[in-house]
C-alpha cells in the first residue's frame, strides 16, 4: 500500500487552508501529502463570512467586503462602522477552485476518496473529521440561506444585517441574516441556536420565505444558491494518537459563543506551517483559553435565558465597534474584555458562574 510523509484526511475548509499554507511555503518539495476526500465534486456550497482582523491567503476569494452593519431587535436598530477590520464573504466555489489548482501542480501531493486507499502507519495525520452525531442534545448553531437576486434594485450594498431579532423565537434564539452582495443579489439566513431535537425549528424555507416577502418587502426573487448547515457549539472530543493532530471544526477551531471558525482554522494552518518540522512534538494551536471560559458562561446563560439573548447581543454592540470585533474575533485584550463583561446583565452572568 502507498504510503506519505503526511495525510490530511478531510478536504474541506480546514483540510485545504493547511493544505496550501503548507504548499505556498514550500513544504512537499521533498516530503509527500495525501488528502483523503470522498466528494467527487468542489463546488460552491459555503458562504464563509468574518471579520478580516488579520490578513489571510484569499483575499482573492471574497465576494464582497463591507465596512458598516446593523443588528436589530423589536423596535431598535444600531448601525455600526468598521472600517478598521472589514467584514468580507468568501465563495467557497472560488477557495476550493484556487486551492486545487495550486495543490495539482505538485506530484507529491496526491487525492483519495477513502482511507483504505493508503497506509498511514508511518505517516503524520492531520485529521478534520469527527463524529459528532450522536450530539443532538448539545448546542447547535443550525441555519439555513438563500442567495437571491431581484430584477430591481432593492439592496443597499454599502451594509449588511448581522442579526435581526425581531422575529419569531419560539423558546430558543433565533435571528435573520442579511449579506448583500449587489444591490439585486443578497444571502439571506434563517439562525437558531438551540439543540437539533426539535424539526419545528427547521422549517428553514418557510422563514426564509416569509421574512422575504413580509420583512424586506421583496415579492419577486429568484433563488441561486442554498446553503443549509449546523456547526456545533461544543468541541468534539478527540482520543489522543500518536502522529495526528485533529485540525478545523474537529480540532476545536470553532468560537463557542458565534460559530465563527474561518479565520481560526487560518491561524492554525499558520501555526502547524510554522512549526512543521517539529509537528510530531509541538502543542496543539487552541482558542486562547479565556474565550472558552467566558463562552462556556455565555451558552450557559444562553440555554436557560434564552428570552434575554437579543437584548443581550444588542447591549454587546454599545462597545466602540473594534472592542466587539476583536472580541468576537479572539484577539482583544484585557481592556477590552472588561468593557464587553460590564455591557452584560451582571446578575444572570453570576448566577452562571457559582
Ligand atoms: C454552511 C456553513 C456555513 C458556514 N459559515 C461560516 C462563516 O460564515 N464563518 C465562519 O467562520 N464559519 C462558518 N462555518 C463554520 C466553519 O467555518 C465551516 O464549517 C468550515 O467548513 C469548517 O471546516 P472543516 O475543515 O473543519 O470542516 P469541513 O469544511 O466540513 O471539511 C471536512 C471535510 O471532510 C470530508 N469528510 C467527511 N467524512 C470524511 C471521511 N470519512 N474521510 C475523509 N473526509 C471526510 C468532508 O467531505 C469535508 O470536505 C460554516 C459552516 C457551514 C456548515
Amino acid at each position: 500500500m502507498r504510503e506519505f510523509d503526511y495525510v490530511i484526511i478531510g478536504g474541506g475548509c480546514a483540510g485545504l487552508s493547511l493544505a496550501y499554507e503548507l504548499e505556498i511555503h514550500e513544504k512537499f518539495k521533498n516530503k509527500t501529502l495525501a488528502i483523503i476526500e470522498p466528494r467527487n465534486d468542489y463546488i460552491r456550497d459555503k458562504t464563509w463570512s468574518f471579520w478580516k482582523v488579520a490578513a489571510h491567503n484569499f483575499e482573492d476569494c471574497v465576494k464582497h467586503s463591507w465596512s458598516n452593519f446593523s443588528i436589530n431587535i423589536p423596535n431598535q436598530t444600531k448601525y455600526i462602522e468598521c472600517d478598521n477590520f472589514p467584514y468580507q464573504s468568501i465563495d467557497s466555489g472560488l477557495f476550493y477552485q484556487k486551492i486545487i489548482n495550486t495543490l495539482k501542480k505538485n506530484t507529491n501531493i496526491h487525492f483519495f476518496k477513502n482511507i483504505n486507499e493508503i497506509s498511514t502507519e508511518n505517516s503524520f495525520v492531520f485529521n478534520s473529521v469527527s463524529d459528532v452525531s450522536d450530539s443532538k442534545n448539545d448546542l447547535w448553531q443550525h441555519f439555513s440561506g438563500i442567495e437571491i437576486e431581484t430584477n430591481k434594485d432593492v439592496f443597499d450594498d454599502q451594509i449588511f444585517n448581522l442579526m435581526d431579532f425581531d422575529c419569531d423565537q419560539r423558546d430558543s434564539v433565533h435571528f435573520f441574516y442579511t449579506l448583500p452582495f449587489s444591490k439585486k443579489k443578497a444571502l439571506v439566513e434563517t439562525t437558531w441556536v438551540s439543540n437539533l431535537n426539535h424539526p419545528s425549528n427547521q422549517d428553514y424555507s418557510t422563514q426564509l420565505e416569509d421574512y422575504i416577502k413580509n420583512k424586506l418587502k421583496i415579492k419577486n426573487y429568484e433563488i441561486k444558491f442554498k446553503e443549509t448547515g449546523a456547526i456545533p457549539l461544543f468541541h468534539p472530543k478527540n482520543i489522543k494518537k500518536i502522529n495526528q493532530m485533529e485540525i478545523g471544526t474537529a480540532g476545536g477551531m470553532t468560537r463557542l459563543s458565534t460559530g465563527y471558525t474561518f479565520m481560526n482554522i487560518q491561524d492554525q494552518s499558520k501555526y502547524i506551517r510554522e512549526n512543521f518540522e517539529s509537528i510530531e512534538k509541538v502543542d496543539y494551536f487552541t482558542i486562547n483559553s479565556k474565550y472558552k471560559i467566558l463562552d462556556n458562561i455565555f451558552l450557559k446563560v444562553l440555554k436557560k435565558n434564552s428570552d434575554q439573548m437579543p437584548e443581550i447581543f444588542f447591549k454587546m454592540f454599545n462597545c466602540s465597534p473594534s472592542t466587539v470585533i476583536n472580541f468576537l474575533s479572539n484577539k482583544s485584550n484585557i481592556y477590552e474584555d472588561f468593557s464587553i463583561i460590564l455591557k452584560m446583565p451582571k446578575l444572570v452572568f453570576l448566577k452562571e458562574l457559582f
